[in-house]
């Protein structure tokens, strides 16, 4: 594309929401893509036709309309459908035993009785009403209605009336969650849950993880007919649906295609230069890659305030990964998704402590080829990069270190699946090395360690004119909704008051 009027660094939902966005006002968008695979922390690779998942497992409020998904809304104005699977439960492997939880209100009160009794089902239930108009509070202002611009007034105003209803909630959206947990259960298997929920989350402590982001998620989990949705094909699915919607409206993406530099003049963003040299030139660019890298991409003599200060965000932790191929054969009901928690009194952020594993193939049986099953196991953001970064990928000491740190992995899945090393047809074991460099996120971070007791994530504008940021680095913050949510936040600020209306109204949102 020559010319664009805006260019996207980074192919992330939040990159691709952004540019959906900006594409359907009619701007000519470009986006410049480091990876081979669109998509960053979603994006799907394939190996001997098994299609391998690198990141999100849980999805939710893609399939019904109205939804307070910003993902789910984005699709929607950029015309796109994904298909999607339903399904409710997940195997949970905790101290107390292995249990089938899940969201739905039904199941998980079953085993709250199962594991801590009759009083702490009255607790939950009394937590869940405490819950309930703070995540009504928070739905009642659609991400899409925010940004920095004057219109967010405009639309605080138009809603005041409803919003007027939600008053006495509006104080806890922007704290932690773990207050209301602190205030309202003693239970201690409640209190896991919930600190592990929140830690799947946000990569961080429940005194640390936002009120509104859970609040939202329990009022979409824990309500009687609730159901999670898993995209058939695998998150690349949403990831196409997306790439769709932004090339029916003329935008563009370009693959392995490194920025290395953001061209600044007179401290306004003009262009950016790429790894081979070629210069590219607009009136707006978008990074989508998460603050430190994007820092990395701004001459050091710009902005050395703003600089010194958004370089000092302190990271969350990486991941460790598995990515298995195997024999299917007799093993039907496999779980689709596993959570493990080794010890719940090393506490839920310890390293090695808490495993996800995902088997798409166990509802999606396009995911792998006939009488085979794939699976991604991960530990959610607690290894620490300090452990690698003096580590070179090849040698033996970091083979060793591979295979030891992953060892974490084979428990759980022997739970599962006993004999699954006889089973196996492909292995690919990932540490924070691999997380950085297919991921393109500093350190395999997770993103920004910023704790909710101390504040909201930073907007998407920056100090540079014509630079704006979206993605996990900025507000929302982590996760695909917020990510989804920032992205169009920035298409907003971009477009301006009317386009943001007109999309409002568009979606009756
Ligand atoms: C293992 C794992 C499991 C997760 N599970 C869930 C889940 O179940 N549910 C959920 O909601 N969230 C989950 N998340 C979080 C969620 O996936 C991320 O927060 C979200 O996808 C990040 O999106 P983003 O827009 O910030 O961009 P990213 O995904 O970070 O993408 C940024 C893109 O920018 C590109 N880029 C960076 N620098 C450059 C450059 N210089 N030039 C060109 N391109 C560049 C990168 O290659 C990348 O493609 C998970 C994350 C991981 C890693």
């Amino acid at each position: 594309m020559k010319n664009p009027d805006v260019i996207v660094i980074g192919s992330g939902i939040g990159g691709l929401c952004c540019a959906g966005l900006l594409a359907k006002a009619g701007k000519k968008v470009l986006i410049l893509e480091a990876h081979s695979k669109p998509g960053g922390a979603a994006h799907g690779f394939e190996k001997n036709g098994y299609k391998f998942e690198s990141g999100p497992s849980l999805w939710s409020g893609l399939g019904t309309w109205p939804t307070t998904n910003p993902l789910g809304q984005v699709l929607k104005a950029l015309n796109q459908k994904v298909d999607l699977i339903k399904y409710r439960d997940w195997n949970v492997q905790i101290p107390e035993g292995d249990y089938t939880i899940g969201v739905g209100d039904r199941r998980f009160l079953d085993q709250i009785y199962s594991i801590s009794g009759k009083k702490a089902l009255q607790e939950w239930d009394q937590f869940i009403q405490v819950i309930k108009p703070i995540g009504a509070a928070a739905n009642a202002i659609p991400l899409l209605a925010l940004n920095q611009n004057k219109d967010t007034v405009f639309q605080l105003f138009k809603r005041s009336k409803t919003l007027f209803t939600h008053l006495k909630s509006f104080k806890y959206l922007g704290g932690a969650f773990g207050n209301l947990v602190d205030d309202h259960l003693k239970d201690p298997f409640l209190i896991n849950w919930v600190e592990l929920l929140c830690f799947l989350i946000s990569g961080l402590s429940k005194n640390e993880t936002n009120a509104a982001a859970m609040a939202t998620l329990f009022d979409d989990w824990f309500k009687d007919d609730a159901y999670l949705e898993y995209p058939k094909g695998g998150s690349e699915s949403i990831v196409n649906a997306l790439l769709n919607g932004i090339y029916s409206f003329g935008g563009k993406l370009r693959l392995n295609s490194k920025v290395s530099q953001i061209i600044i003049k007179r401290n306004k963003a003009i262009g950016i230069e790429l790894q081979n040299g070629e210069k590219v030139y607009a009136d707006h660019i978008v990074s989508n890659a998460d603050i430190w890298s994007t820092l990395d991409l701004i001459p050091k003599e710009i902005s050395q305030k703003w600089r010194n200060e958004r370089s000092r965000t302190p990271k969350c932790k990486s991941f460790l990964h598995l990515h298995l191929g195997f024999n299917a054969e007799g093993l039907e009901n496999i779980p689709l998704h596993s959570i493990w928690v080794d010890d719940w009194a090393r506490g839920i952020t310890a390293e090695r402590n808490v495993v996800v594993l995902s088997i798409p193939s166990a509802l999606d049986q396009s995911m792998s080829p006939p009488n085979k099953h794939i699976l991604h196991g991960y530990t959610p953001a607690n290894e620490p990069w300090e452990k690698w970064e003096n580590l070179k990928i090849g040698t033996k000491e970091y083979e060793k270190t591979k295979e030891d740190r992953c060892s974490v992995f084979w428990k759980p899945i022997e739970r599962i699946i006993p004999d699954i090393h006889e089973r196996i047809e492909i292995k690919m074991l990932g540490t924070p090395l691999t997380h950085q460099r297919f991921l393109n996120t500093k350190n395999g971070s997770y993103g920004p360690a910023l704790s909710a007791a101390e504040g909201l994530f930073p907007g998407n504008k920056t100090p540079i004119k014509s630079l704006l940021m979206c993605g996990s680095s900025t507000f929302p913050g982590i996760g695909i909704p917020p990510v989804a949510a920032s992205g169009a936040m920035v298409a907003n600020t971009i477009l301006g008051s009317k386009f943001q209306r007109n999309l409002i109204e568009e979606l009756g949102i």
